[in-house]
């Protein structure tokens, strides 16, 4: 009998570490399975974020692209308005000091002098800051307006070229706003007759502030101070309008020079009809 229950003994003490063993295997299976769905949750985690970044990439791509081709065209366009007003400039060259050619700096075009011929278009005009002006005063006009901007103040360009077909559509404009062409004339030229088509003549505003109400601006004063030293003149100012032809437009400069510019401010002078002692007024 004894020999039998150290037999049953024996036969139960491997019982324990064999548990063991299989407990081991069974947790270290477990960890692994997790590790393995970790990793399956990771790599899926990876694929998703790479597919985002994909479409942002592609996103980004397609408005940066669409941004180039806005730019491009509006390039052409602005290329092909230009080679318009080549191809139509009847004026091959400029004449220095010339008061009557409309290619000229000192150009004088009021109700008394047209410009000739009248649907005459610049040859050189170049884009600032959207608007086209002759090339001759691009420069002088990005320095004033930086340095008008850099006292504080504010200002922007609200037009500058106009063709004659343009200006046939300003003036019927104000026709129809004043009722009348005599209404009408006394603050739009008649087509053929506006500086605008020199491309010397520029008008601005201080933010919302335009037309007459820029006369209460910063920036009318720095110009009334310091814009012949940039070559511009206030073309039509107050007491005038019986020389200019026009009522005051504290808003629209003319670029006539630096030379012009100062030589008038420094005789008093302040209008063009004045200064080159030609006749000014009204249209009869
Ligand atoms: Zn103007």
């Amino acid at each position: 009998m004894p020999t039998k229950k150290k037999s049953a003994a024996s036969q139960r003490i491997p019982r324990l570490p064999i548990a063991l063993v299989l407990f081991t295997a069974l947790l270290l299976g477990g960890l692994f399975c997790i590790d393995l769905w970790q990793r399956a949750q990771d790599t899926q985690r990876h694929a998703a974020q790479q597919r985002d970044f994909a479409l942002i990439d592609a996103n980004i791509r397609t408005l940066l692209q669409q941004k180039l081709d806005k730019a491009q065209s509006r390039e052409r366009q602005a290329a092909t308005q230009l080679q318009q007003f080549v191809a139509h400039d009847p004026v091959p060259t400029e004449t220095p000091c010339d008061i009557s050619s409309p290619a000229t700096l000192t150009v004088v075009v009021n109700k008394k002098h047209c410009i000739e011929p009248q649907s005459w278009t610049p040859q050189n005009l170049t884009l600032v800051e959207g608007f086209f002006v002759r090339q001759e005063m691009a420069g002088q006009l990005t320095s004033l307006l930086s340095t008008i901007r850099s006292t504080g103040a504010t200002i922007s360009l609200t037009s500058a070229f106009r063709s004659y077909d343009n200006q046939i559509a300003t003036y019927n404009e104000g026709v129809n706003i004043t009722g009348t062409t005599a209404l009408a004339d006394s603050t739009r030229a008649r087509p053929g007759y506006s500086e605008h088509q020199t491309g010397l003549a520029i008008d601005v505003k201080a933010g919302n502030c335009a037309l007459e109400c820029f006369a209460s601006t910063p920036a009318y004063t720095w110009l009334q101070a310091h814009a012949a030293e940039y070559g511009f003149i206030e073309r039509y100012q107050q007491g005038m309008t019986p020389i200019t032809g026009y009522s005051p437009e504290p808003w629209h400069w003319r670029y006539v020079g630096r030379t012009v510019a100062l030589d008038m401010k420094a005789k008093n002078l302040k209008t063009l009809e004045a200064y080159y002692d030609i006749t000014g007024g009204d249209y009869s």
